[in-house]
């Protein structure tokens, strides 16, 4: 690629909209989305697969032997592959979201994925979301955004959308579910979930999801 590659990293708790403003302030301006949840999620699928306690670090540690993980973009779409089956729904189960949650604070589950991540990131103008994208995977992206709203929020819009796909969910569980995962991800040794010093923080609680892509727009349009 010509020039300097643009890389926005936007970074913040589950349900926070991180993935759907990301993908649609993406398209708007014609860069990838990549979306790193799917890598941890794979990961996390796999050692459930192969039966491996996915709280026993060692274990999970064990799972990536011989495994491949990566990422295809088909029209703009990331599709994930585990040994190379296109895993893009059975990653979007509670199961598994809890299971990546898990994985995710294991070291060498992180090494194993900072490559590919990098990788994307060096070739493609890319919006890239995650836990720790601003803070380890990107330090020197151009942008960096926490994107964050009230629990309650959160936990409304991700039950909206699992209910939408006709998962029969209660809004109790999915507010308990995602304020474990929050405090899973923000207690980790490792690359733990926290703003990067020289983000902007983006509180969406009460903004429609307009509102919340023409923020990012504006602030990625102000910083570039
Ligand atoms: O973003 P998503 O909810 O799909 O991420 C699933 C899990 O993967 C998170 O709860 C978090 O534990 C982990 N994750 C991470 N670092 C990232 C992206 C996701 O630890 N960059």
């Amino acid at each position: 690629m010509n020039g300097k590659v643009i890389n926005v990293a936007i970074d913040g708790p589950a349900g926070a909209g991180k993935s759907t403003v990301s993908r649609a302030a993406a398209k708007e301006i014609g860069y990838i989305y990549v979306d790193t949840g799917a890598l941890y999620r794979a990961v996390g699928v796999n050692a459930l697969r192969i039966g491996a306690d996915t709280k026993n670090a060692e274990q999970v540690a064990a799972s990536l032997s011989g495994i491949s993980v990566d990422l295809a973009f088909e029209n703009g779409e990331q599709r994930v592959l585990l040994n190379g089956e296109d895993v893009s729904l059975e990653i979007r189960t509670p199961q598994a979201s809890m299971a990546a949650s898990d994985v995710s604070a294991v070291p060498q589950v992180r090494d194993f994925l900072f490559d590919l991540q990098k990788n994307i990131a060096a070739a493609n103008n890319c919006i890239m979301d995650g836990r720790d994208i601003g803070t380890v995977v990107l330090p020197d992206a151009q942008v960096k955004i926490f994107l964050t709203a009230s629990p309650e929020e959160r936990a409304a819009r991700r039950y909206k959308e699992l209910v939408e796909k006709g998962s029969s969910v209660n809004y109790k569980d999915v507010l308990e579910d995602l304020i474990k995962r929050d405090y899973n991800d923000s207690h980790r040794a490792v690359a733990p979930l926290k703003p990067a010093e020289d983000s902007v923080i983006l509180d969406t609680t009460g903004f429609t999801l307009e509102k919340s892509v023409n923020e990012i727009i504006r602030i990625i349009k102000e910083k570039i």
